[in-house]
């Protein structure tokens, strides 16, 4: 039998209709019948001329079956939202398809997703390589739902989250945050809500300031990487143009100083080992060019080096050393409770399990160094890099860390802080994603 009608699949985008394509607005204005879910169908409404079927949220393959049936003869249109394809329902028509050997006429019409929606609206929090997770269990189980956001945030790209929830749905969310807060720390979010259609909504936020009820089902998250610049309502994570270009506006006095810097370090600290590069930026970082002779190498930094290719977790006793950092990393002082000890102190002992195998930097709590040394007994860090600062006990504590049988780089005497802490942390982070 010839079969004269066709089924289109459609995506109408995140809601707007100037964001539908050209052939999604013809295909729908042509269409004998559309067939989709309430709310989309919402959005079309006026632009359709022929038959309108709604269906019910969850009885996709009763859609797609109807679709077909009457493509059989008449020109059909299944709306989706978004993309079609993505987490849409149109994977479910080439299964069904595929499975049943059916003999229909059909074409899929892409849409913008909800990520290209929310990415305009933040400014590039995806510009690059980026992760994709949809937090809804439906189907697909949890496990492994976890397991993939786990690579994903190591693998320390912004990622978007779909579904993150729904009244039924709450847990999920609460689980996710947890894990991100675990592998990433603190990070900022980007919580866009109906983003181009009616109660648009883009907030960002530090994790911690999430409150699970103002996410819903009409948003999408956009987790930060380590290289996301965020301001109060925009999100960039940079493409790398500045490694082709002079993007930003340094001056050429700017360049001029620091070149000039560069060269005097030169020649007070020459040499091209690693070693060499972190007692250069030790130094640069503090002004202060005793560090040449302060700076305790124990065992090789290159162990450093390797156990951050690796993929070995960072982590800081406090924020300020975080922040500084170019790769994301844990603070101790966000997993204090409030006891007896100082809270980084009670961090790192909080963070035990999570010290196995990690890159340790400790930049301003004597207390948490002596902390540290306590919990490698038990759990082995892969190197630390510890300058705690002060004239109770920084001295004492950076004695005891060299005492440990882990590689480590420290400083002799009171001198320290977060400021050379971050400095050299950097240069082993730089130094592991140069090759
Ligand atoms: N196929 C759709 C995705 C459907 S899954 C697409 O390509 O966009 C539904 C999820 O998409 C929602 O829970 C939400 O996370 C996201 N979403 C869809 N439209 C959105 C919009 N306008 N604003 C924010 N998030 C949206």
């Amino acid at each position: 039998m010839q079969l004269r009608g066709k089924l289109y699949v459609v995506g109408i985008g995140p809601g707007s209709k100037d964001l539908l394509t050209l052939k999604a607005y013809e295909v729908i204005r042509n269409a004998d019948v559309v067939i989709g879910h309430k709310r989309y169908i919402e959005l079309i409404r006026d632009l359709v001329q022929g038959e309108i079927i709604e269906s019910a949220m969850r009885k996709e393959l009763e859609r797609v079956k109807k679709a077909v049936e009457l493509a059989k003869e008449k020109k059909v249109c299944l709306v989706s939202g978004g993309d079609p394809c993505i987490y849409g329902i149109a994977s479910l028509l080439e299964e069904y398809i595929a499975s049943n050997e059916i003999q229909v006429d059909y074409e899929l019409i892409p849409g913008i997703t909800a990520l290209n929606a929310a990415n305009s609206l933040l400014g590039c929090a995806v510009s690059g390589d980026h992760g994709v997770l949809s937090l809804s269990d439906q189907l697909v189980d949890w496990g492994k739902i976890e397991h993939r956001l786990r690579v994903m945030l190591r693998s320390d790209v912004p990622i978007a989250i779909y579904n993150p929830s729904s009244r039924k749905r709450v847990e999920n969310l609460k689980k996710a945050l947890e894990i991100i807060f675990s592998e990433r720390g603190d990070v900022k979010i980007a919580i866009v809500k109906n983003a181009y259609r009616e109660g648009e909504e883009v907030r960002i936020k530090k994790l911690s300031e999430i409150n699970i009820e103002e996410v819903d089902m009409s948003s999408i998250l956009i987790i930060s990487s380590s290289e996301t610049l965020v301001t109060e309502k925009k999100m960039l994570t940079p493409r790398g143009y500045s490694m082709k270009y002079e993007v930003g506006a340094k001056t050429k006095r700017a360049k001029e100083i620091a070149e000039q810097s560069a060269e005097i370090l030169r020649e007070a600290i020459p040499g091209d080992t690693l070693r060499d590069e972190i007692v250069r930026r030790a130094v640069m970082a503090t002004g202060d060019m005793s560090y040449r002779d302060l700076l305790v190498f124990k065992g090789d930094p290159e162990q450093a080096v390797e156990a951050l290719r690796r993929g070995a977790k960072i982590i800081v006793d406090v924020e300020m050393v975080r922040i500084g950092l170019r790769a994301n990393a844990i603070s101790a002082i966000s997993f204090a409770k409030g006891s007896e000890k100082t809270r980084t102190a009670e961090g790192i002992l909080n963070l035990a399990e999570e010290i196995e195998g990690a890159v340790v930097g400790i930049g301003n709590a004597p207390s948490s160094a002596m902390a540290l040394c306590e919990v490698a007994e038990n759990y082995k860090p892969a190197f630390i890099v510890a300058t705690p600062v002060g004239f109770v006990g920084a001295s004492e504590s950076k004695e005891m860390v060299r005492k440990l049988d882990i590689p480590s780089i420290t400083n002799v005497g009171t001198k320290g802080g977060s400021g050379v802490c971050t400095a050299i942390l950097n240069c082993l982070i730089e130094h592991a994603g140069s090759h």
